[in-house]
């Protein structure tokens, strides 16, 4: 059985590894358009921020090691521009030499990740603004941060943009945030993310609202960014608006995508077309909550997904379950984690819902260093069934988080989370959990 992935990070080399773990004598090809192999892109903003002392460290498994060691045929500079589902083959060109290649395949998976979108403002070119996606985006911007750089401007507040001001901060550069809608962290609710332009204030990053971008200025570096309101001097621009599923080349194949370009899976990880598997960012993620196909490009969701794909490639049948919308960042001083709904998304999706927030401490309050823990959990009006949650503060956040995305994967109700028998220590804890605390205010 010959297996051909395209792509060559976290879904495609998941999938890889489950393939030639369950069956050594597979023939498998990886297909990478770039020249690196499985690397933590998550890691990325902390090795601008110093913290990482290099991207060499991001890396997991090099395509020499996948060929030496795990005998994949892991092939670097080839960009697949093709596939032929009738005679399946795949085909491209070899980015180095120019070259074209075709293979064959018995089953195919994409795992082609998701590219930043940049848009197209009066004046942007490379040499002005930036994105963060890859190592070679990463040492194109330390080299010019390298090179004196003082201010920058992040457009868009979503994670990559707080957590690159955090790591630009770290950095001692003034940083001014630009968002074209009325607070940045928008995944959450408004009232949660003031908890984040209050820490954005306390450490003097500036944030630019309700202004939409309309022109870079400098031509080989920025001088200034001019917003529909006002003209800003700057030195660097870091453009982070979002992401499109790199599945352009599909187009003609007849596969199922959707609206937003994002292949559309079953929970076998199939695509619509036979013997063609899809995971990762380039993907549709099936939301347990909404229960619907959605689209939360993430590194937890890609891994999974290339995993189970895998299995099913090789024909050991295994579902993939879904998400549950569930992610977390650390901005200065506090962590902030969503999982399920926001009442934003509840709204939306028109469930009658209600919502609890509080105020508690992420442990016993008499016992030193507690610390404040916002918390908002959302629920259905009639059932009480859980919806999701958000939860910001300085520490203990991530494990309130997880406890309450495992309840949403168990379509657990508020009542229930008051009967969990959670762990408590004065240094860990109060007897009763911040979230069982706004559980039973709900009851009360
Ligand atoms: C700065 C940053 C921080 C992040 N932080 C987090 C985090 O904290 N937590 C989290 O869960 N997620 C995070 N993510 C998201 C996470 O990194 C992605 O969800 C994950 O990498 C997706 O894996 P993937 O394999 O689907 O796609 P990718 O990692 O994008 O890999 C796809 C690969 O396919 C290759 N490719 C594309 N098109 C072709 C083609 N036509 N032919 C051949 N090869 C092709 C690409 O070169 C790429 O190497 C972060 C991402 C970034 C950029």
């Amino acid at each position: 059985m010959k297996y051909v992935i395209i792509g060559g990070d976290a879904a495609g080399m998941s999938a890889a590894m489950q393939i030639t773990r369950k069956d050594p004598y597979a023939d498998i090809v990886t297909l990478e358009k770039g020249g690196i192999y499985s690397y933590g892109q998550c890691g990325l903003p902390y090795v601008i921020g110093g913290l990482i002392e290099s991207t060499d460290k991001l890396i997991a498994r090099s395509a020499e090691t996948f060929r030496e060691r795990y005998a994949i045929d892991a092939r670097v500079h080839h960009e697949v521009t093709k596939v032929d589902p009738v005679k399946k083959t795949v085909s491209g060109v070899q980015t180095l030499t120019g070259e074209s290649f075709s293979i064959d395949y018995d089953k195919l998976l994409i795992a082609t990740g998701a590219s930043p979108y940049m848009p197209s403002w009066k004046g942007i070119n490379k040499h002005n603004s930036y994105c963060l996606k890859t190592i070679p985006d990463a040492k194109r911007l330390q080299e010019v941060i390298e090179q004196g750089i003082r201010h920058v401007t992040i457009v868009g507040g979503g994670y990559i943009g707080l957590e690159m001001a955090e790591n630009l901060k770290r950095r001692n550069i003034k940083v001014r945030m630009i968002q074209r809608s009325d607070y940045v962290a928008n995944m959450f609710d408004k009232d949660m993310a003031m908890h984040i332009h209050e820490e954005a204030k306390k450490h003097d990053i500036e944030l630019i609202l309700n202004e939409n971008v309309t022109e870079v200025k400098g031509k080989d570096r920025a001088t200034a960014i001019v917003t529909d309101k006002n003209e800003y001097p700057t030195d660097l621009v870091l453009v982070s608006v979002g992401v499109r599923p790199n599945t352009g080349f599909l187009i003609d194949t007849g596969i199922e995508l959707k609206q937003n370009g994002a292949i559309l899976v079953n929970e076998y990880l199939e695509t619509s077309l036979e013997d063609i598997y899809a995971a990762g960012d380039c993907a549709t993620h099936y939301h347990i909550v909404k229960k619907q196909q959605d689209y939360i490009p993430l590194g937890t969701t890609a891994n999974k997904q290339g995993r189970l794909a895998g299995m099913n490639m090789i024909g050991k049948k295994r579902t993939f379950k879904g998400i549950t919308g569930t992610s977390i960042l650390q901005f200065m001083d506090v962590s902030a984690a969503i999982t399920g709904l926001s009442e934003k998304a509840a709204k939306e999706l028109e469930i009658p819902y209600q919502c609890v927030q509080i105020q508690s401490k992420d442990h016993a309050g008499y016992y030193p260093g507690a610390s404040p823990l916002h918390i908002k959990l959302i629920y259905q009006k009639e059932d009480f069934l859980l919806l999701g949650a958000q939860i910001i503060g300085e520490k203990g956040v991530d494990k309130r988080i997880d406890v309450l995305s495992t309840a949403l994967f168990h379509e657990m109700s508020i009542e229930d989370l008051e009967d969990l028998d959670l762990s408590y220590a004065p240094p860990f804890n109060g007897v009763w959990d911040p979230l069982q605390q706004a559980a039973r205010r709900v009851s009360n």
